[in-house]
């Protein structure tokens, strides 16, 4: 898909005027003309600055530009790797023509090209400033306030009316669901082989048994067909994931619990907005639990949500967020709960950022597509999963490298990446192998999925010429070593 620059409106021939020049600038996007020979051999340069500076020194529009053109520029060689091109560029020098072995340009690299682009990044260009500014000034910085309450019944209206407890982190949401439902010591919790750790350690922390599942090869997410096989009559509960945006296979995971009374927490930390079956994530289980957390759809700086359908399990929630002090006796503790409150400072975030969630969704549905449309022809990489049944919200965009296709492993693309200062990032490590989870068991895919995964820059607010950067970036890496 490489998007050629239109090299030949920046060139020029050596017995142009200054005019001639200033009209090829004013035209192209580059900044800078390229003088030549008849022979097309690039003579010297003249950027804008140069322009001005001539003038200033008394030229005039009729000048040879010639007379004021830097023979002295620094150039990249085809014969040269990118990377080693890419390192010619640096705050004084923002432009790279790269000449072929006869002197003649061919192509051309930009400081603006080499600016880092940062993996995730918050949106926070709404009402955010003023809502926590009104925080501030009406004092109503802890838990208790308007924003709390605002920000949960937002959330209940975007999840279609479940009842929603606002918490610290994703991660004490997950904490608070398990203990609602009294996992303790004695019980064992199936959670995805591939995920982030947060959802295996607050198991650890009810003191209950960690038991992993391997995920499926198409979706990345726990693959119910593994789960049967592991159930046991001490099995409390079943944490699927939506990773990276995608939901898991909702129905047969939610048969299994039904029929061996095993409780369903949705780990929506990566999902929230994603749909199964027409359904929002998060409304399937008896609990779904969301993240706040800055590179997540919404931010809160740091944040969680509870949802549910039962009220029962809401008011457990609460309590339990709440040190445990029961409703209506104040002091009196009938259960020992924790702090795992939202601060109305968070809430004001986040009310902010749900009156903006509908348009994160559509961008983060478009940079999807874009990414896929850009990089659907590169043989050997396997693109993130849609199936028909789902709708991705495309978290966090990231795809397979088969090195046996791609002649290059995803480390090393990872790597090459970095170079040209293009965040990114490699798939979870499996959770089995890791000392807290240690265990036996057959997890074929989420060993692969964690060696070839690479999640690359896919924050709101990134541009489609930034998307095009990351994609021309690998086509160029990986063609160079096919
Ligand atoms: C982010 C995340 C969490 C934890 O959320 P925090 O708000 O960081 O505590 C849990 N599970 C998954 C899959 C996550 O990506």
């Amino acid at each position: 898909m490489k998007i050629k620059k239109d090299i030949h409106t920046n060139v020029l021939q050596e017995s142009s005027t200054l005019r001639q020049v200033m009209e090829r600038l004013n035209a192209g996007i580059l900044g800078i003309v390229f003088l030549v020979d008849v022979n097309q051999v690039v003579k010297g340069v003249l950027t804008d600055g140069d322009v001005r500076r001539a003038i200033l020194k008394g030229a005039s529009t009729e000048t040879i530009a010639a007379d004021y053109m830097n023979q002295q520029f620094v150039y990249g060689k085809v014969s040269a790797s990118h990377t080693e091109n890419v390192a010619l560029l640096n705050e004084r020098v923002r432009h790279v023509p790269i000449l072929d072995d006869s002197g003649r340009v061919v192509d051309f690299l930009s400081w603006a090209e080499m600016i880092r682009l940062p993996l995730m990044e918050p949106s926070l260009g709404g009402n955010e400033l003023k809502y926590v500014s009104d925080c501030i000034t009406t004092g109503w910085i802890s838990s208790q306030g308007e924003y709390v309450r605002r920000f949960e019944q937002q959330f209940s209206d975007f999840l279609g009316g479940e009842h929603c407890v606002a918490v610290s982190n994703g991660t004490s949401a997950l904490h608070l669901a398990l203990k609602a439902v009294g996992v303790g010591p004695g019980d064992e919790v199936i959670v995805p082989d591939l995920t982030f750790a947060a959802t295996a350690n607050v198991v650890l922390h009810c003191g209950a048994k960690v038991i992993c599942a391997d995920v499926d090869p198409i979706t990345w997410t726990l693959d119910p067909s593994k789960i049967e096989r592991l159930i046991t009559p001490n099995t409390k509960a079943i944490i699927p994931v939506h990773l990276y945006g995608h939901p898991c296979d909702m129905d047969p995971i939610l048969e299994i619990g039904a029929k061996n009374n095993i409780y369903i927490i949705e780990d929506c930390a990566e999902a929230q907005g994603a749909t199964y079956k027409g359904r929002r994530v998060g409304t399937l289980g008896h609990f779904g639990c969301f993240s706040f957390f800055s590179n997540k759809v919404i931010t809160t700086g740091e944040g969680g949500m509870v949802s549910t359908a039962n009220q029962e399990l809401a008011d457990k929630v609460k309590v339990l967020r709440d040190h445990g002090m029961t409703p209506g006796k104040r002091y009196w503790h009938d259960l020992p709960g924790f702090n795992y409150r939202m601060t109305n400072l968070q809430a004001a975030v986040g009310v902010a950022q749900m009156e903006r969630v509908d348009k994160f969704l559509s961008r983060r549905i478009e940079i999807g597509q874009r990414y896929i449309s850009n990089l659907s022809s590169i043989k050997g990489l396997v693109l993130p999963p849609n199936v028909p049944w789902a709708e991705t919200v495309y978290w966090i965009f990231s795809l397979l490298v088969d090195e046996r296709l791609t002649g290059i492993g995803r480390d090393e693309l990872a790597k090459r990446l970095f170079d040209v200062r293009i965040e990114n990032r490699p798939f979870f490590y499996p959770m089995h192998v890791q000392p807290p989870y240690l265990q036996d068991g057959d997890f074929e895919v989420s060993k692969r999925l964690s060696i070839q995964g690479l999640s690359l820059p896919s924050g709101n607010e990134i541009l489609n010429e930034e998307i095009d950067r990351v994609c021309n970036a690998i086509e160029l890496i990986v063609n160079g070593k096919q």
